[in-house]
């Protein structure tokens, strides 16, 4: 049997000899590989996965100190190494081709396409499609922005306890002159704390040491919230001078 030399189609293929369908998780995943090959979960590794040779067979290494939804994605993107090296075929652009290969996998293109097609840039849909496939609301994203036209950015807020602040642990799809740019100001915790109420809001931000209003669709559980950005305020955000530069800064 041959490999397709299309990522998605190799990956819909393996889906169904193995029968599986998301969402994915570890174990599954483990499951599989092992019924030929080796897998070690291994705190030490610094990269999230690697192949190796192992014996007359192949091992996999995965790291379990990475959250779940990660494991799983390393897990596809490893079977995809796999899969090309038992076949005997090189990829000019293998990363490349692993990454779509899991993201096939994990997210297949039918699926993604029924749960966000039909509603463009809604941030219920994309809960939706992160639940069904078991993957994290950035990496659902950034497979809806690449097979429906997305064009939302999303931020990623999380509530530090200790310090009872909301600090951004994530920006998905935002220009990379702003991901060191934009914070939290203090009122934009009232209304992250409303948001099981809340749908649309105006999120209270800075850039630099400017507040701007960032109008946002809300959706969160626990100490966790997600702010769907559309591309118009983004760039509106992003035109925003960085008045941080050459500010002095205040003594005491
Ligand atoms: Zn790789």
């Amino acid at each position: 049997m041959t490999l397709p030399e299309w990522s998605e189609a190799a990956a819909a293929g393996f889906a169904n000899r193995h029968s599986l369908r998301p969402p994915l998780s570890p174990e599954l995943l483990v499951g599989v590989i092992e019924r030929h090959h080796r897998v070690c979960l291994d705190p030490t590794l610094i990269e999230d996965g690697r192949l190796d040779l192992d014996g007359d067979g192949w091992r996999v290494s995965v790291n379990p100190r990475r959250p779940r939804s990660r494991q799983t994605f390393t897990l596809a993107h490893e079977i995809a190494h796999l899969l090309l090296a038992t076949h005997g075929v090189t990829q000019d652009d293998e990363e490349l081709w692993c990454n779509d290969f899991a993201a096939e996998l994990l997210m297949p293109r039918s699926l993604v396409e029924r749960i966000c097609r039909p509603y463009f840039e809604d941030i219920g849909q994309l809960r939706h499609l992160s639940h069904a496939a078991g993957v994290s609301m950035s990496a659902a994203l950034i497979r809806v922005r690449n097979l429906c036209e997305w064009r939302s950015g999303l931020l990623t807020f999380e509530f530090l306890k200790q310090e009872r602040r909301w600090i951004i642990s994530g920006i998905t799809a935002f220009p990379s002159n702003l991901k060191n740019r934009i914070f939290t100001s203090d009122s934009c915790g009232e209304v992250l704390q409303r948001s099981s109420t809340l749908r649309i809001a105006r999120l209270p931000m800075t850039i630099g040491a400017r507040p701007v209003s960032v109008r946002v669709q809300l959706s969160g559980d626990g100490s966790r919230r997600f702010a769907l950005v559309s591309p118009s305020e983004i760039s509106k955000v992003a035109a925003q001078p960085n008045s941080n530069y050459g500010r002095p800064i205040a003594p005491g």
